[in-house]
């Protein structure tokens, strides 16, 4: 019998602690401009809504780096497979799930990033949940970054390996974590990490970490779904932005961000691990396939990405004069190059601070978004921009005047 005593008691809890996250709801696309509402109650009749701050707000928080994610060349392309190929899969792909597309858009994936085949998954998230059990057992180690992204987190504790944790980035740390995953005993060792650190916008030092990786024998794992598409040469990702895309041997991304936003993510890597994950990943086997006009709008995207040098361009060009403009405003931004850029509100006050301020700026019709503990440690609370090549120059002076006259507001 369902007792609500106890979970209301959790929600009031989140809610207290000021951590009960309303979902905002697009009236539109997705895209750098675009118009939300808040979900305000639902139950009986129809839900009510309430329009949020100016009718249309500058979107700077989508992972739509290269502005693909409503491009109508791919909104075509997933309409003629929908005619073409149907609505849905109804299986798993090695029952009656795998179309012609679905290979397809696997070798395409693989030969963009560098490797040898690529399998697809519903999602990063399930990429990253299937494959470590695929790879390690009780005798191997994961030697895993902090800061990695949850869905690593969650795939590392569904295998039986031994894990070691190194801080972010830090080398000497990763060193003393290969040296005791060694004395343990370990037969296979693999080291993990995120390309691009989401709520940082940093690189992981991926050549440093090949060369302590060719020193301890281990294998290097990279999730770089804040990259493929528009990092590195032809936006093929970390490994080549480093020049190690032949030393990292499991790369995993998502189709749900630069490449056209829509859904599923990918394991690339050398063809025995990918041999290996059509036969063992959990995630893999017992999941619908990816739906038949997704993998076609992605095979556009994936084309569209890789020849968009002149969004590539747009986008490193709108991160640097936002962090520039920001720079001279006075505001503190975690040093980088990345289209993620952290603002930062240090301190106890910081993270009321970053919210008031998040809230100032839709109301000027720039959306952004604030986070604090438990996302990011405590003290450390940031609203984070994400620069996409669908903003101009004018958006971006928008955005950065926004921030001035919301601090000015809510500072007084
Ligand atoms: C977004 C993200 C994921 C999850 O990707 P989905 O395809 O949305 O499940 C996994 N890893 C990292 C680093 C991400 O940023």
């Amino acid at each position: 019998m369902f007792n609500p005593e106890g979970i209301r008691a959790e929600l009031d809890q989140i809610r207290e602690a000021g951590l009960y996250k309303n979902e905002r709801t697009l009236t539109t696309p997705q895209s750098a401009q675009i118009a939300t509402s808040t979900l305000v109650a639902e139950g009986e009749g129809a839900p009510l809504w309430s329009a949020d701050g100016a009718a249309e707000s500058l979107n700077f928080c989508a992972n739509n780096y290269l502005g693909l994610a409503n491009d109508p060349r791919i909104v075509q392309a997933a309409h003629e497979a929908l005619d073409r190929w149907g609505f849905g899969m109804s299986s798993v792909r090695f029952i009656c799930g795998t179309q012609g597309q679905h290979r397809d858009l696997e070798r395409e994936i693989a030969e963009y990033v560098g490797t040898d085949d690529a399998i697809l998954f519903s999602s990063c998230y399930d990429a990253n949940g299937g494959i470590f059990e695929v790879l390690l057992s009780a005798e191997d180690a994961v030697i895993s970054d902090e800061l990695n992204h949850a869905s690593l987190i969650d795939g590392i504790r569904l295998c039986k390996a031994k894990r070691f944790r190194y801080r972010n980035a830090n080398m000497e740390d990763l060193r003393a974590q290969l040296t005791a995953a060694k004395e343990a005993g370990s037969r296979r060792m693999l080291i993990v990490t995120d390309g691009v650190f989401s709520m940082d916008g940093s690189y992981a030092p991926l050549d440093e970490i090949c060369d302590l990786a060719d020193e301890f024998g281990a294998m290097v794992m990279v999730d770089d779904s804040h990259a493929t598409g528009f990092v590195g040469p032809q936006g093929r990702g970390t490994p080549h932005l480093f020049g190690v895309a032949d030393r990292v041997d499991v790369i995993t991304s998502t189709l749900g961000k630069a490449l056209g936003g829509a859904s599923g993510g990918f394991v690339a890597a050398h063809q025995e691990i990918v041999d290996l994950a059509r036969q063992r990943a959990r995630t893999y086997l017992f999941s619908n396939a990816v739906a038949p006009a997704v993998v076609a709008g992605s095979r556009k995207a994936l084309e569209l990405a890789r020849d968009s040098e002149a969004g590539r361009e747009q986008l490193a060009a709108n991160s640097a004069l936002f962090r520039s403009l920001m720079a001279e405003a006075g505001f503190d931004l975690l040093p980088g190059t990345h289209p993620i850029t952290a603002v930062m509100f240090p301190g106890d006050e910081g993270a009321v601070l970053a919210t008031q301020i998040a809230d100032a700026m839709l109301k000027r019709g720039v959306y952004v978004i604030a986070f604090s503990f438990p996302v990011v440690p405590r003290g450390k609370a940031r609203i984070r921009v994400q620069l996409s090549a669908a903003h101009s120059e004018a958006d971006v002076r928008a955005c950065v005047n926004a921030f001035v006259a919301a601090r000015a507001e809510v500072q007084g």
